[in-house]
């Protein structure tokens, strides 16, 4: 009979973007430990809704397999049911109250293990998972699904929050928020959950920000390399006004390998009959969803640049449910589809994005800045036009284009539900495939895009800067092992 090994808890969310990343970073951290002596177990939350439920249950089906990309020992362990808590106002809030109704159960099982957890694993929506970690001696590390940018401004909110009262960032036009190792942050880019002080995801939100000083370590999908002066104002205490912050790991780009090849799938099929570099990407991730106005503006905006695209054109869930094949295409300007079956390619379901960022074809991506979409495209040198829509994708979107350059300007109008007008669409994707004004905006970008995407590479790669994160946070987790849970 094998023997039990320590073994990493992790409890990742349960949306998409964040189980898959969560579920890979874990296994990472597990290889550099030595799948030889330790394991992963992931606790895994019953999502709230029903859509969120079957793709967790296919991802833990996957996942079990565990043959992407790292062998290591995995074992999923579902936690009792908890009632979704009520009148909840943001995604955000219900998040964070939804998951403190866990505790008790995430508790029981790391007490349940045979030998004491290596180290309990959470996300930064979960901070209350402190308290069990504590209470157990189980040392706590964070793993920070966004980027270090968003990570310096959770650090940075409690003594925000301190000097900006009574202001609201939403009401704060045209001022800036000094995030350390950030050029000041227009207030209309802050992340959603804090853009109304009165909200209760606000309060969260910082509650948040301070409890994560207590981790043991943070775990980032980021690299060094492409947040570095944020990254370094982090390390030196800048964000945590000089006392010293929790060590740091960036370990990414960490992008799951894809489910399985699909490159039969349609949109690949179509992107192999387009001329090298001429094709627009535009999706917007799992939740991004465009009104009916918006359709119609952004296809005449498409029309209009005159360059080829492929266009993810999802309809949210309930109206995905009551209305036709293709609900949204109902939206599109008369005879669009008609007028551009030479020109581009709509796309009403899930697309394998990963094999789209990295087909030739491809020479620009139009994206609502969720942070996997973001490293993606870095991760294959792809420039984007940042159009962001929810969470904290407008700081993403602030950062991509004036602090790393990688994107061209989208002028997104935040407060008319993020709208993009037609000639705003059309400059943004000409300014991608061909470069653009005289400015030679799109060029920047796609050089820069093209040096990040050399930098992720190296990063990951034996030797390179994630790698040494990697197996720094590994050391810390197993001296700390080695040393008793509280002999450090
Ligand atoms: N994605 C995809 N096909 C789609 C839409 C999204 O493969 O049609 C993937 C995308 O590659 C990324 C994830 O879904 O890995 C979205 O994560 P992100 O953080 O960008 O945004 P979120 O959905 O969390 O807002």
């Amino acid at each position: 009979m094998a023997m039990a090994k320590p073994t990493v808890v992790l409890l990742p969310v349960w949306a998409s973007g964040h189980f898959i990343a969560a579920l890979d970073a874990g296994k990472r951290l597990v290889a550099a430990l030595g799948t030889a002596d330790f394991s992963l177990t992931v606790l895994v939350m019953r999502p709230p809704t029903p859509e969120s439920a079957s793709q967790v249950a296919a991802h833990v089906a996957r996942g079990a397999a565990a043959a992407e990309p790292i062998g290591c020992e995995v074992s999923f362990h579902h936690l009792p049911a908890v009632d979704p808590p009520t009148g909840c106002t943001s995604v955000e809030y219900f998040t964070s109250q939804y998951i403190h109704l866990h505790a008790p159960y995430v508790r029981a099982a790391v007490a349940a293990l045979p030998l004491p957890a290596a180290a309990l694993v959470f996300e930064f929506t979960s901070t209350t998972m402190f308290d069990v970690a504590r209470e157990l001696g189980v040392p706590a590390y964070v793993y920070f699904a966004s980027s270090a940018a968003m990570l310096a401004l959770m650090l940075q909110l409690p003594a925000i929050h301190d000097v900006m009262m009574p202001e609201e960032f939403g009401e704060m036009e045209g001022q800036h928020v000094h995030v350390q190792g950030l050029p000041p942050v227009p207030a209309s880019c802050m992340p959603a959950s804090v853009m109304s002080r009165k909200s209760p995801s606000y309060a969260d939100t910082v509650y948040h920000g301070t409890r994560l000083a207590e981790a043991d370590g943070i775990i980032v999908n980021t690299a060094a390399e492409l947040e570095p002066a944020v990254l370094a104002a982090i390390n030196d205490g800048r964000c945590t006004g000089g006392r010293p912050a929790p060590p740091v790991y960036p370990i990414g780009p960490v992008i799951p390998l894809s489910d399985a090849t699909s490159s039969d799938h349609e949109c690949l099929r179509w992107l192999d009959g387009q001329p090298r570099a001429s094709v627009v990407f535009l999706c917007f991730g799992s939740l991004g969803f465009l009104n009916a106005e918006q359709v119609r503006e952004a296809a005449a905006g498409l029309e209009r640049s005159g360059q080829r695209f492929l266009w993810v054109l999802r309809s949210s869930p309930p109206a995905a449910a009551t209305a036709s094949a293709h609900p949204l295409a109902e939206h599109l300007p008369p005879g669009f589809l008609d007028r551009t079956k030479d020109q581009g390619l709509v796309w009403t379901s899930w697309a394998p994005q990963r094999e789209v960022l990295a087909h030739h074809a491809v020479a620009g991506f139009v994206t609502h800045c969720g942070w996997n979409s973001v490293l993606e495209a870095l991760w294959s040198g792809v420039p984007m036009a940042p159009w962001p829509l929810y969470a904290e994708q407008h700081l993403n979107a602030f950062e991509l284009v004036a602090s790393m350059g990688v994107a061209v300007r989208m002028d997104v109008d935040r407060k008319r539900s993020n709208f993009v007008e037609a000639g705003e669409v059309a400059r943004a994707v000409r300014c991608l495939v061909s470069g653009g004004d005289e400015e030679g905006e799109g060029r920047r970008a796609r050089e820069r895009s093209s040096a990040m995407r050399d930098a992720c590479r190296s990063a990951v790669a034996q030797g390179g800067s994630s790698f040494a994160s990697l197996h720094g946070a590994a050391a810390a987790v197993r001296h700390r092992l080695e040393a008793g849970v509280d002999g450090n």
